[in-house]
């Protein structure tokens, strides 16, 4: 089966028990953000920068645990700002898990070998040995490391950790292969901490997904590559989406980065025109996401938004109209089902209701759309059926040649330097321009890797403009 039959079992039987009861609005998955803090500072991100007042609030564990129950979504996607920072993440992970949800872990990755370290420590046992063996001829923990999980104590052995489990997902953020990935989360390095997190994470018997948005420059032939690296690892699961041009991002955007955000963000045209071949890419790689969806994403049929299926959590209460958008906060989730008024959100045939809604396409937006099938056209429930029960894409072979093009020579992403390769094609804009950036609100401590633009910044620039131009005669 392309995904596990416990996991489609109990979304089929929430989705038949809705339709069966006739409850017009309810969730699928709750979009929880405990916290928007996050190490990173992506450009594009919407969340750092709309919460930017809020970064060092947190929602306490009891409230999370509380808007699980109270929208009852199968699924919970823990997400943030950096969720793996949460104070409670292993108890918030246990508390959801013992409610009986399906639990994705939305990050970057950074902090992901850490956690599992953890988990290693407080099942130690000499029975190890081997897969810590696996672990050190990878290179994905030290012998330091090690050690410390060989000697664990009671107190690393009684610690709430996460465990690998079916009904849990790490699902990892990653925006295209080396050179992308790493600019576009603005660090050099988070690449290859992705691929060594995930890699260590198979080993540890986890399941991994992934999550890409797709970015105007973003290029489909890389895509396709990634998917193939990916896949290569044994990722379980794909999700896939056309980047949403937030207004905080496209503020940022403006005021950081001196860039037009229409540069950056896809229009639906555009969006259809990259996700042309996402059925292949459905039958090739495990993609989350209903067939239903991967036909509206390539432009071959219309459907409305139905964002109140994903609602969101966070510090300021349920979030409406959509992960995306924000008109208000409510307290409670069947309050802003009643309150808001969602004939006034999506595009419906080609008409976007609310401007906002005009070029997004994104899955917390229109993937439920085709799961309850809110534009039912003949043979939707078929096509579902056959899709989540066809047989599972097998993993593309590794090979040398296929590592090489995902670690595609530009560790260039250090500091913040989205513009890095605007500054070859246009040496004329010079270093000075591409680098004069304003600093963001985040918290310098939680820094994985030193470089934030502080000493030493001016010749870590000239140097990663050596290897920038370098990079790109090589090209
Ligand atoms: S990892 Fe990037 S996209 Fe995710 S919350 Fe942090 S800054 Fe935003
Ligand atoms: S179409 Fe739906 S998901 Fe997209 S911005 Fe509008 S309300 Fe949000």
């Amino acid at each position: 089966m392309r995904f596990p039959f416990a996991l489609t079992k109990k979304i089929a039987s929430h989705i038949i028990k809705h339709k069966l009861r006739k409850t017009p609005k309810f969730a699928m998955v709750l979009q929880l953000e405990p916290l928007h803090t996050c190490n990173l500072t992506c450009t594009g991100c919407g969340r750092i920068r709309e919460y930017s007042t809020s970064l060092k609030d947190m929602v306490p564990l009891e409230q999370c645990l509380a808007a699980a129950m109270e929208c009852e979504a199968p699924m919970v996607s823990i997400c943030g700002g950096e969720p793996l920072i949460y104070p409670k993440i292993e108890e918030l992970v246990a508390g959801l898990l013992g409610q009986g949800r399906v639990i994705y872990i939305c990050t970057n990755g950074m902090f992901m070998r850490k956690k599992m370290r953890d988990y290693l420590a407080a099942i130690y046992s000499p029975a190890l040995e081997p897969k810590l063996k696996q672990l050190l001829d990878g290179k994905l923990i030290t012998d330091k490391e090690a050690e410390v999980i060989r000697k664990s104590d009671d107190a690393a052995k009684k610690k709430i950790v996460i465990r690998p489990t079916q009904w849990m997902y790490w699902n990892v953020h990653v925006d295209g292969l080396e050179f992308t990935h790493d600019l576009i989360v603005e660090r050099e390095g988070v690449f290859k901490e992705c691929v060594e997190a995930i890699k260590m994470a198979k080993i540890c018997g986890y399941q991994v997904a992934t999550n890409t948005t797709v970015y105007r420059e973003t290029d489909v032939t890389e895509i396709e590559d990634m998917f193939k690296y990916l896949s290569s690892l044994e990722v379980d699961g794909h999700t896939i989406s056309p980047g949403y041009d937030y207004d905080a991002a496209k503020k940022d955007m403006v005021s950081r980065l001196g860039r037009d955000p229409k540069e950056f963000f896809l229009t639906r045209d555009m969006t259809r025109a990259k996700f042309a071949k996402i059925q292949d890419w459905g039958k090739a790689f495990t993609i989350f996401g209903t067939p239903v969806y991967q036909e509206f994403l390539a432009g071959k049929r219309e459907l409305t938004c139905t964002a109140w299926a994903i609602p969101t959590y966070n510090v300021k209460g349920w979030k409406a109209p959509c992960y995306l958008m924000t008109d208000g906060h409510y307290s409670g989730y069947q309050e802003m089902l009643t309150k808001v008024n969602w004939e006034k959100y999506g595009v419906v045939n080609g008409v976007a209701r609310d401007p906002r809604c005009e070029h997004c396409m994104v899955h917390c937006g229109y993937d439920p759309s085709g799961a309850l099938g809110t534009n039912y056209q003949r043979g939707d429930n078929w096509k579902n059926f056959k899709y989540n029960f066809g047989s599972k894409p097998k993993p593309f072979p590794a090979s040398p040649e296929l590592e090489k093009r995902a670690y595609n020579g530009a560790t260039i992403g250090k500091g913040h330097l989205a513009e890095a390769k605007a500054i070859i094609n246009s040496p004329a804009a010079g270093a000075r321009g591409a680098f004069s950036h304003k600093e963001e609100p985040h918290q310098h401590e939680e820094h994985v890797g030193s470089f934030c633009g502080s000493e030493g910044a001016a010749s870590e620039k000239n140097d990663l403009l050596a290897k920038i131009a370098a990079n790109k005669k090589t090209e």
